[in-house]
């Protein structure tokens, strides 16, 4: 039996509508030195290459925090690099 339905979220940077599986998901955990527990939110594999300045704008916005790891983000997901830079 195929199911069609496949839940959908937005990617926080340019607002376009994926499928969850094709998303990056962060929380707080991942975009902060230290450890804590909030929110999270998604971003597209298109918009993780983005320029830093760009990111970082987008994610402060959503989460309110000033003090970004943007490091560690690119480093959990992209393992080293971005595809297409
Ligand atoms: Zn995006």
């Amino acid at each position: 039996m195929r199911k069609k339905f496949k839940p959908v979220r937005m990617c926080v940077v340019c607002r376009t509508r994926y499928y969850k599986d094709e998303l990056l998901k962060f929380n707080q955990k991942n975009i902060l030195n230290f450890d804590s527990v909030g929110r999270s939110f998604y971003i597209c594999r298109d918009c993780i290459c983005k320029d830093d300045k760009i990111l970082k704008k987008y994610i402060s916005k959503i989460t309110k925090i000033d003090n970004i790891n943007l490091e560690k983000i690119k480093e959990s997901v992209l393992y080293g690099g971005c595809s297409h830079k």
